[in-house]
Protein backbone atom coordinates (compact mmCIF):
# COMPACT_ATOMS: atom_id res chain seq x y z
CA UNK A 1 0.00 0.00 0.00
CA UNK A 2 1.88 3.36 -1.08
CA UNK A 3 0.35 6.67 -1.19
CA UNK A 4 1.45 9.89 -2.58
CA UNK A 5 0.39 11.19 1.48
CA UNK A 6 2.20 9.18 3.74
CA UNK A 7 0.49 9.91 6.42
CA UNK A 8 -2.55 8.15 4.85
CA UNK A 9 -1.31 5.82 4.55
CA UNK A 10 -1.98 3.93 7.99
CA UNK A 11 -5.27 5.06 7.77
CA UNK A 12 -6.21 3.08 4.15
CA UNK A 13 -4.54 0.33 5.56
CA UNK A 14 -7.81 0.44 8.32
CA UNK A 15 -9.37 0.14 5.88
CA UNK A 16 -7.32 -2.88 3.93
CA UNK A 17 -7.96 -5.11 7.41
CA UNK A 18 -11.42 -4.64 7.04
CA UNK A 19 -11.61 -7.13 3.85
CA UNK A 20 -9.88 -10.55 5.06
CA UNK A 21 -7.18 -10.79 2.19
CA UNK A 22 -6.64 -7.54 0.60
CA UNK A 23 -3.61 -6.81 2.76
CA UNK A 24 -1.80 -9.20 -0.02
CA UNK A 25 -3.35 -6.80 -2.74
CA UNK A 26 -1.04 -4.26 -4.64
CA UNK A 27 -2.60 -0.72 -4.25
CA UNK A 28 -1.46 2.92 -4.97
CA UNK A 29 -2.80 5.88 -3.98
CA UNK A 30 -3.07 9.50 -5.17
CA UNK A 31 -4.98 12.45 -2.99
CA UNK A 32 -5.21 15.79 -4.27
CA UNK A 33 -7.57 18.74 -3.98
CA UNK A 34 -8.97 19.89 -6.98
CA UNK A 35 -11.46 23.13 -7.84
CA UNK A 36 -14.82 22.16 -5.49
CA UNK A 37 -13.68 18.86 -4.32
CA UNK A 38 -11.48 16.33 -3.83
CA UNK A 39 -9.83 13.75 -5.89
CA UNK A 40 -8.77 10.07 -5.28
CA UNK A 41 -6.91 7.96 -8.29
CA UNK A 42 -6.04 4.04 -7.11
CA UNK A 43 -4.52 1.26 -9.34
CA UNK A 44 -5.30 -2.24 -7.68
CA UNK A 45 -3.52 -4.87 -8.88
CA UNK A 46 -2.90 -2.42 -11.90
CA UNK A 47 -6.39 -1.61 -12.77
CA UNK A 48 -7.18 2.12 -12.27
CA UNK A 49 -9.89 3.93 -10.53
CA UNK A 50 -10.86 7.28 -9.68
CA UNK A 51 -12.90 9.14 -7.49
CA UNK A 52 -14.06 12.76 -7.36
CA UNK A 53 -15.78 14.25 -4.11
CA UNK A 54 -17.73 17.55 -3.66
CA UNK A 55 -16.75 19.35 -0.79
CA UNK A 56 -15.09 22.65 0.78
CA UNK A 57 -13.41 22.66 3.94
CA UNK A 58 -13.56 25.62 6.05
CA UNK A 59 -10.02 25.34 8.11
CA UNK A 60 -6.93 23.16 7.69
CA UNK A 61 -7.79 20.80 10.05
CA UNK A 62 -11.14 20.22 8.20
CA UNK A 63 -9.38 19.88 5.00
CA UNK A 64 -7.27 17.00 6.41
CA UNK A 65 -9.91 15.37 7.68
CA UNK A 66 -11.71 15.17 4.55
CA UNK A 67 -8.49 13.96 2.52
CA UNK A 68 -9.11 11.33 4.80
CA UNK A 69 -12.27 10.79 4.98
CA UNK A 70 -13.14 10.60 0.49
CA UNK A 71 -9.50 8.38 0.51
CA UNK A 72 -10.87 5.86 2.58
CA UNK A 73 -14.32 5.75 0.96
CA UNK A 74 -13.06 5.22 -2.45
CA UNK A 75 -11.05 2.58 -1.51
CA UNK A 76 -13.62 1.27 0.44
CA UNK A 77 -15.91 1.06 -2.29
CA UNK A 78 -13.05 -0.53 -4.64
CA UNK A 79 -12.64 -3.56 -1.60
CA UNK A 80 -16.62 -3.82 -1.51
CA UNK A 81 -16.99 -4.58 -5.22
CA UNK A 82 -13.98 -6.73 -5.02
CA UNK A 83 -14.76 -8.73 -2.27
CA UNK A 84 -18.65 -8.43 -2.55
CA UNK A 85 -19.17 -7.50 0.36
CA UNK A 86 -20.77 -4.26 2.24
CA UNK A 87 -19.46 -3.61 5.86
CA UNK A 88 -22.32 -2.88 8.66
CA UNK A 89 -20.39 0.54 9.24
CA UNK A 90 -19.04 1.31 5.78
CA UNK A 91 -15.89 3.04 4.87
CA UNK A 92 -15.97 4.10 8.89
CA UNK A 93 -12.90 2.73 10.35
CA UNK A 94 -12.94 5.64 13.69
CA UNK A 95 -13.90 4.42 17.27
CA UNK A 96 -16.91 6.91 17.97
CA UNK A 97 -19.56 7.13 14.73
CA UNK A 98 -21.96 9.62 16.74
CA UNK A 99 -18.94 12.13 17.06
CA UNK A 100 -18.95 12.13 13.22
CA UNK A 101 -23.01 12.42 13.47
CA UNK A 102 -22.77 15.18 15.62
CA UNK A 103 -20.02 16.97 13.78
CA UNK A 104 -22.24 16.61 10.63
CA UNK A 105 -25.34 17.81 11.85
CA UNK A 106 -23.70 21.00 13.06
CA UNK A 107 -22.27 21.30 9.58
CA UNK A 108 -25.70 20.60 7.47
CA UNK A 109 -28.67 19.71 10.06
CA UNK A 110 -28.61 16.09 9.13
CA UNK A 111 -26.04 13.12 9.30
CA UNK A 112 -28.32 10.18 7.85
CA UNK A 113 -27.93 10.93 4.14
CA UNK A 114 -23.79 11.56 4.79
CA UNK A 115 -23.42 8.17 6.31
CA UNK A 116 -25.51 6.43 3.58
CA UNK A 117 -22.89 7.79 1.45
CA UNK A 118 -20.12 6.94 3.29
CA UNK A 119 -21.43 3.28 3.13
CA UNK A 120 -23.10 2.64 6.46
CA UNK A 121 -25.85 0.12 6.70
CA UNK A 122 -29.32 1.21 7.81
CA UNK A 123 -29.41 -0.37 10.74
CA UNK A 124 -26.46 1.47 12.09
CA UNK A 125 -27.78 4.23 10.62
CA UNK A 126 -30.68 3.90 13.10
CA UNK A 127 -29.08 2.93 15.58
CA UNK A 128 -26.92 6.01 15.65
CA UNK A 129 -30.22 7.97 15.62
CA UNK A 130 -31.58 6.47 18.62
CA UNK A 131 -28.02 7.26 20.51
CA UNK A 132 -28.23 11.01 19.95
CA UNK A 133 -32.10 10.50 21.01
CA UNK A 134 -30.73 8.62 23.81
CA UNK A 135 -27.86 11.13 24.90
CA UNK A 136 -30.31 14.39 24.58
CA UNK A 137 -30.26 16.49 27.73
CA UNK A 138 -27.40 15.54 28.69
CA UNK A 139 -24.67 15.72 25.62
CA UNK A 140 -23.45 19.28 25.98
CA UNK A 141 -20.20 20.63 24.30
CA UNK A 142 -19.37 24.07 26.22
CA UNK A 143 -16.31 25.83 27.70
CA UNK A 144 -15.15 24.55 31.11
CA UNK A 145 -17.25 21.58 31.22
CA UNK A 146 -15.25 19.46 32.63
CA UNK A 147 -15.40 15.62 34.49
CA UNK A 148 -13.45 14.15 36.94
CA UNK A 149 -11.82 10.62 36.88
CA UNK A 150 -9.70 8.67 39.14
CA UNK A 151 -8.18 5.60 38.41
CA UNK A 152 -7.77 2.84 41.02
CA UNK A 153 -6.47 0.03 39.32
CA UNK A 154 -6.01 -3.28 42.04
CA UNK A 155 -8.17 -6.02 41.04
CA UNK A 156 -8.53 -9.79 43.26
CA UNK A 157 -7.65 -11.42 40.33
CA UNK A 158 -6.91 -11.02 36.86
CA UNK A 159 -9.46 -11.82 33.69
CA UNK A 160 -8.09 -13.53 30.93
CA UNK A 161 -9.53 -11.38 28.80
CA UNK A 162 -8.24 -8.00 30.81
CA UNK A 163 -5.16 -5.61 28.92
CA UNK A 164 -4.84 -3.55 31.28
CA UNK A 165 -1.99 -3.39 33.70
CA UNK A 166 -3.25 -4.84 36.13
CA UNK A 167 -1.66 -7.67 38.69
CA UNK A 168 -3.83 -9.74 41.82
CA UNK A 169 -3.87 -8.03 44.79
CA UNK A 170 -1.89 -9.80 46.81
CA UNK A 171 0.99 -8.61 44.66
CA UNK A 172 0.16 -4.97 44.91
CA UNK A 173 -1.18 -4.42 48.29
CA UNK A 174 2.30 -2.97 49.11
CA UNK A 175 1.36 0.14 47.16
CA UNK A 176 -1.49 0.94 48.68
CA UNK A 177 -0.30 3.02 51.04
CA UNK A 178 1.71 5.46 48.93
CA UNK A 179 -0.55 5.10 45.67
CA UNK A 180 -3.38 7.12 47.60
CA UNK A 181 -1.20 9.09 48.98
CA UNK A 182 0.07 10.09 45.74
CA UNK A 183 -3.61 10.51 44.61
CA UNK A 184 -4.75 12.73 47.29
CA UNK A 185 -1.62 14.85 45.69
CA UNK A 186 -2.77 14.96 42.59
CA UNK A 187 -6.43 15.43 43.25
CA UNK A 188 -5.52 18.59 45.67
CA UNK A 189 -3.67 19.87 43.01
CA UNK A 190 -6.86 19.51 40.07
CA UNK A 191 -9.22 21.30 42.05
CA UNK A 192 -8.74 24.54 41.64
CA UNK A 193 -8.47 23.07 37.60
CA UNK A 194 -11.90 22.56 37.56
CA UNK A 195 -14.39 24.89 36.48
CA UNK A 196 -17.88 23.65 35.50
CA UNK A 197 -18.22 19.85 37.28
CA UNK A 198 -19.81 17.51 35.51
CA UNK A 199 -19.35 14.33 37.08
CA UNK A 200 -16.87 12.12 38.86
CA UNK A 201 -15.91 8.48 38.39
CA UNK A 202 -13.67 6.60 40.32
CA UNK A 203 -13.17 3.45 37.83
CA UNK A 204 -10.33 0.82 37.85
CA UNK A 205 -9.60 -1.95 38.19
CA UNK A 206 -12.19 -2.71 40.87
CA UNK A 207 -11.98 -0.26 43.35
CA UNK A 208 -13.83 -2.64 45.45
CA UNK A 209 -10.96 -4.62 46.56
CA UNK A 210 -9.66 -1.42 48.54
CA UNK A 211 -10.65 -1.40 52.04
CA UNK A 212 -13.58 1.04 53.57
CA UNK A 213 -11.27 2.81 55.05
CA UNK A 214 -9.06 3.12 51.77
CA UNK A 215 -11.87 3.80 49.71
CA UNK A 216 -12.95 7.26 52.71
CA UNK A 217 -9.43 8.11 52.24
CA UNK A 218 -9.61 8.67 48.41
CA UNK A 219 -13.27 10.15 48.89
CA UNK A 220 -12.30 12.56 50.89
CA UNK A 221 -9.99 13.64 48.94
CA UNK A 222 -12.71 13.91 45.89
CA UNK A 223 -13.42 17.86 45.01
CA UNK A 224 -16.95 17.03 45.26
CA UNK A 225 -20.04 19.44 44.20
CA UNK A 226 -23.33 19.25 45.07
CA UNK A 227 -25.63 17.65 42.22
CA UNK A 228 -22.96 16.44 40.26
CA UNK A 229 -23.05 12.57 39.50
CA UNK A 230 -20.27 10.79 41.47
CA UNK A 231 -19.89 6.85 39.93
CA UNK A 232 -18.27 4.13 41.78
CA UNK A 233 -16.74 1.39 40.00
CA UNK A 234 -17.67 -1.36 42.40
CA UNK A 235 -16.57 -4.11 40.10
CA UNK A 236 -16.59 -7.47 40.89
CA UNK A 237 -19.35 -8.73 43.17
CA UNK A 238 -16.38 -10.96 44.62
CA UNK A 239 -14.77 -8.13 46.85
CA UNK A 240 -18.81 -6.08 47.43
CA UNK A 241 -19.35 -5.21 50.96
CA UNK A 242 -22.30 -3.47 53.21
CA UNK A 243 -19.02 -1.30 54.84
CA UNK A 244 -18.05 -0.40 51.78
CA UNK A 245 -21.33 -0.03 50.56
CA UNK A 246 -21.69 2.72 53.41
CA UNK A 247 -18.85 4.30 52.78
CA UNK A 248 -20.16 5.55 49.63
CA UNK A 249 -23.33 6.41 50.93
CA UNK A 250 -21.41 8.88 53.02
CA UNK A 251 -19.39 10.36 50.80
CA UNK A 252 -22.40 10.94 48.10
CA UNK A 253 -22.09 8.87 45.43
CA UNK A 254 -25.20 8.22 43.14
CA UNK A 255 -24.15 5.47 41.35
CA UNK A 256 -22.42 2.42 41.18
CA UNK A 257 -21.24 0.00 38.39
CA UNK A 258 -21.38 -4.12 39.42
CA UNK A 259 -19.72 -5.45 36.24
CA UNK A 260 -21.49 -9.01 35.97
CA UNK A 261 -19.87 -9.69 32.37
CA UNK A 262 -21.78 -13.00 32.29
CA UNK A 263 -24.04 -14.85 34.19
CA UNK A 264 -23.53 -18.07 32.96
CA UNK A 265 -20.98 -19.82 36.30
CA UNK A 266 -19.12 -21.91 33.46
CA UNK A 267 -17.74 -18.42 31.86
CA UNK A 268 -17.23 -16.76 34.90
CA UNK A 269 -15.00 -19.29 35.79
CA UNK A 270 -13.32 -19.77 32.16
CA UNK A 271 -12.39 -16.00 32.22
CA UNK A 272 -10.92 -15.60 35.65
CA UNK A 273 -13.48 -14.84 37.94
CA UNK A 274 -13.53 -15.81 41.26
CA UNK A 275 -17.41 -15.48 41.89
CA UNK A 276 -20.70 -16.89 40.70
CA UNK A 277 -23.42 -15.70 38.73
CA UNK A 278 -25.09 -16.05 42.38
CA UNK A 279 -22.73 -13.75 43.71
CA UNK A 280 -23.34 -11.10 41.13
CA UNK A 281 -27.70 -11.48 42.38
CA UNK A 282 -26.02 -10.83 45.92
CA UNK A 283 -24.13 -7.62 45.40
CA UNK A 284 -27.65 -6.32 43.37
CA UNK A 285 -29.80 -6.77 46.52
CA UNK A 286 -26.91 -5.82 48.92
CA UNK A 287 -27.30 -2.59 47.08
CA UNK A 288 -30.68 -2.08 46.58
CA UNK A 289 -31.57 -0.68 49.85
CA UNK A 290 -28.68 2.52 49.19
CA UNK A 291 -30.66 3.72 45.91
CA UNK A 292 -28.24 4.26 44.22
CA UNK A 293 -28.03 4.10 40.16
CA UNK A 294 -26.60 0.65 39.07
CA UNK A 295 -24.43 0.22 35.41
CA UNK A 296 -23.70 -3.40 34.72
CA UNK A 297 -21.75 -4.61 32.08
CA UNK A 298 -22.44 -7.63 29.58
CA UNK A 299 -19.92 -9.17 27.32
CA UNK A 300 -20.83 -11.07 23.83
CA UNK A 301 -18.32 -13.48 22.44
CA UNK A 302 -16.55 -14.59 25.68
CA UNK A 303 -14.60 -18.10 25.04
CA UNK A 304 -16.58 -20.82 24.95
CA UNK A 305 -20.55 -19.08 25.71
CA UNK A 306 -22.87 -20.20 23.45
CA UNK A 307 -25.72 -18.34 22.04
CA UNK A 308 -28.13 -19.75 24.97
CA UNK A 309 -26.26 -18.63 27.36
CA UNK A 310 -25.27 -15.25 26.67
CA UNK A 311 -29.38 -14.36 25.72
CA UNK A 312 -28.94 -15.94 29.12
CA UNK A 313 -27.22 -13.26 30.64
CA UNK A 314 -28.94 -10.77 28.69
CA UNK A 315 -32.02 -11.84 30.40
CA UNK A 316 -31.07 -12.02 33.58
CA UNK A 317 -29.30 -8.34 33.54
CA UNK A 318 -32.69 -7.13 32.48
CA UNK A 319 -34.92 -8.87 35.40
CA UNK A 320 -32.25 -7.10 37.66
CA UNK A 321 -33.34 -3.89 36.01
CA UNK A 322 -29.64 -1.64 36.47
CA UNK A 323 -30.52 1.78 35.07
CA UNK A 324 -27.85 1.08 32.39
CA UNK A 325 -26.35 -1.95 30.58
CA UNK A 326 -23.87 -1.91 28.55
CA UNK A 327 -23.16 -4.86 25.76
CA UNK A 328 -19.65 -4.97 25.04
CA UNK A 329 -18.34 -7.01 22.27
CA UNK A 330 -14.96 -9.31 23.03
CA UNK A 331 -12.22 -7.14 22.23
CA UNK A 332 -8.76 -8.64 22.50
CA UNK A 333 -5.83 -6.28 23.05
CA UNK A 334 -1.65 -7.04 23.28
CA UNK A 335 -1.69 -8.34 27.12
CA UNK A 336 -5.02 -10.08 27.48
CA UNK A 337 -4.32 -14.32 28.08
CA UNK A 338 -7.21 -14.70 26.01
CA UNK A 339 -6.03 -13.80 22.88
CA UNK A 340 -3.49 -16.73 22.82
CA UNK A 341 -5.42 -19.21 24.06
CA UNK A 342 -9.43 -18.69 22.48
CA UNK A 343 -10.83 -19.82 19.41
CA UNK A 344 -12.47 -16.40 17.90
CA UNK A 345 -16.52 -16.72 17.78
CA UNK A 346 -17.85 -16.85 14.41
CA UNK A 347 -18.92 -13.82 12.51
CA UNK A 348 -22.39 -15.06 12.65
CA UNK A 349 -22.63 -16.28 16.28
CA UNK A 350 -21.96 -12.54 16.84
CA UNK A 351 -24.27 -10.87 14.74
CA UNK A 352 -27.10 -12.91 16.41
CA UNK A 353 -26.12 -12.37 19.69
CA UNK A 354 -25.81 -8.59 18.89
CA UNK A 355 -29.51 -8.44 17.54
CA UNK A 356 -30.36 -10.86 20.37
CA UNK A 357 -29.62 -7.73 22.74
CA UNK A 358 -30.89 -5.28 20.63
CA UNK A 359 -33.89 -6.58 20.71
CA UNK A 360 -34.19 -7.42 24.26
CA UNK A 361 -33.04 -4.11 25.70
CA UNK A 362 -35.78 -2.35 23.34
CA UNK A 363 -38.38 -4.51 24.28
CA UNK A 364 -37.78 -4.16 28.02
CA UNK A 365 -37.57 0.09 27.59
CA UNK A 366 -33.99 0.83 27.09
CA UNK A 367 -32.29 3.04 25.08
CA UNK A 368 -28.70 3.22 23.71
CA UNK A 369 -26.95 6.03 24.97
CA UNK A 370 -23.43 5.71 23.53
CA UNK A 371 -21.77 3.73 21.03
CA UNK A 372 -18.02 3.04 20.54
CA UNK A 373 -16.24 0.55 18.70
CA UNK A 374 -12.77 -0.52 18.84
CA UNK A 375 -9.72 -2.00 17.01
CA UNK A 376 -9.56 -5.65 17.14
CA UNK A 377 -13.41 -6.05 17.74
CA UNK A 378 -14.79 -9.51 17.27
CA UNK A 379 -16.84 -8.93 13.66
CA UNK A 380 -17.19 -5.65 12.78
CA UNK A 381 -19.47 -4.65 16.06
CA UNK A 382 -19.42 -2.37 18.56
CA UNK A 383 -19.95 -1.81 21.68
CA UNK A 384 -23.34 -0.48 23.12
CA UNK A 385 -24.60 1.20 26.27
CA UNK A 386 -28.32 1.42 26.96
CA UNK A 387 -30.20 3.25 29.48
CA UNK A 388 -33.69 3.58 30.93
CA UNK A 389 -34.96 7.18 29.99
CA UNK A 390 -33.74 9.75 31.48
CA UNK A 391 -30.60 8.18 33.59
CA UNK A 392 -27.82 8.11 31.18
CA UNK A 393 -24.54 8.37 32.77
CA UNK A 394 -23.64 11.74 31.96
CA UNK A 395 -19.45 10.52 32.67
CA UNK A 396 -19.94 8.09 29.73
CA UNK A 397 -21.44 10.56 27.30
CA UNK A 398 -18.88 12.99 27.94
CA UNK A 399 -15.79 10.72 27.51
CA UNK A 400 -17.62 8.97 24.38
CA UNK A 401 -18.25 12.09 22.90
CA UNK A 402 -14.98 13.89 24.31
CA UNK A 403 -17.59 17.22 24.32
CA UNK A 404 -15.79 17.76 28.31
CA UNK A 405 -12.31 18.26 29.41
CA UNK A 406 -11.50 15.22 31.49
CA UNK A 407 -8.59 15.80 34.75
CA UNK A 408 -7.80 12.31 34.86
CA UNK A 409 -5.88 10.97 38.04
CA UNK A 410 -4.09 8.25 39.24
CA UNK A 411 -1.78 5.27 36.92
CA UNK A 412 -2.66 4.53 33.83
CA UNK A 413 -5.40 7.65 33.19
CA UNK A 414 -5.25 9.62 30.12
CA UNK A 415 -6.40 13.52 30.82
CA UNK A 416 -7.84 15.46 27.85
CA UNK A 417 -8.40 18.95 27.26
CA UNK A 418 -10.58 19.73 24.51
CA UNK A 419 -10.79 22.76 22.48
CA UNK A 420 -13.91 23.34 21.19
CA UNK A 421 -13.69 25.70 18.85
CA UNK A 422 -10.84 24.77 16.89
CA UNK A 423 -12.30 21.03 17.24
CA UNK A 424 -9.07 19.20 18.70
CA UNK A 425 -8.23 17.83 21.67
CA UNK A 426 -4.62 17.56 24.06
CA UNK A 427 -3.92 14.12 26.06
CA UNK A 428 -1.77 13.85 28.93
CA UNK A 429 -1.44 9.85 29.63
CA UNK A 430 0.49 8.94 33.39
CA UNK A 431 2.90 6.29 33.68
CA UNK A 432 0.71 2.69 33.51
CA UNK A 433 2.65 0.59 36.12
CA UNK A 434 2.35 1.78 39.37
CA UNK A 435 6.14 2.17 40.54
CA UNK A 436 6.79 4.22 37.44
CA UNK A 437 3.93 6.81 38.82
CA UNK A 438 4.92 6.76 41.84
CA UNK A 439 8.23 8.43 41.16
CA UNK A 440 6.86 10.42 38.02
CA UNK A 441 3.50 12.14 40.11
CA UNK A 442 4.94 15.62 40.53
CA UNK A 443 5.65 15.70 36.82
CA UNK A 444 2.63 14.86 36.27
CA UNK A 445 1.05 17.13 38.30
CA UNK A 446 2.98 20.14 36.83
CA UNK A 447 2.04 19.11 33.85
CA UNK A 448 -1.56 18.87 33.89
CA UNK A 449 -1.66 22.36 35.82
CA UNK A 450 0.11 23.25 32.20
CA UNK A 451 -2.29 21.83 30.03
CA UNK A 452 -5.37 22.85 31.82
CA UNK A 453 -4.39 26.28 33.03
S1 LIG B 1 -11.32 -6.89 33.51
FE1 LIG B 1 -11.60 -5.44 35.17
S2 LIG B 1 -11.74 -6.71 36.99
FE2 LIG B 1 -10.83 -8.01 35.40
S3 LIG B 1 -8.61 -7.78 35.69
FE3 LIG B 1 -9.25 -6.27 34.15
S4 LIG B 1 -9.63 -4.38 35.29
FE4 LIG B 1 -9.59 -6.09 36.77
Amino acid sequence: MTSNLSWLEPELMDVVRLFEGAETLSISHTASEVEGGFSNVFTVEGRPYSFFEEDVAATETERKSLVKRYAKLGLYRILSEFYQKSLPWGSLTGIRPTRLAYQQLQKTGEFEQFFRKLGVSEENIALTARVLEGQRGVYERKEGNCDLFVSLPFCPTKCVYCSFITAPIERTRGFVPAYIGAVKRELEAAAPLIRNLRSVYVGGGTPFVLSPEELAEVFEAIPRREGVEFTVEAGRPDVFTKEKLDVCREYGVTRICINAQSFSDKTLQAIGRKHTAEDVKRAFEMASPYGFEINCDLIAGLTGESFEEFCGSVDEAVNLSPENITVHTLCLKKGARLKEESKTLSEGGMSEMIAYSRKKLTEAGYLPYYLYRQKYMAGAHENVGWTKPQKACVYNVDVMEESADNLAVGSNAISKKVFLQENRIERLGSPKDIPTYLQKVDKLIEERRKLFE
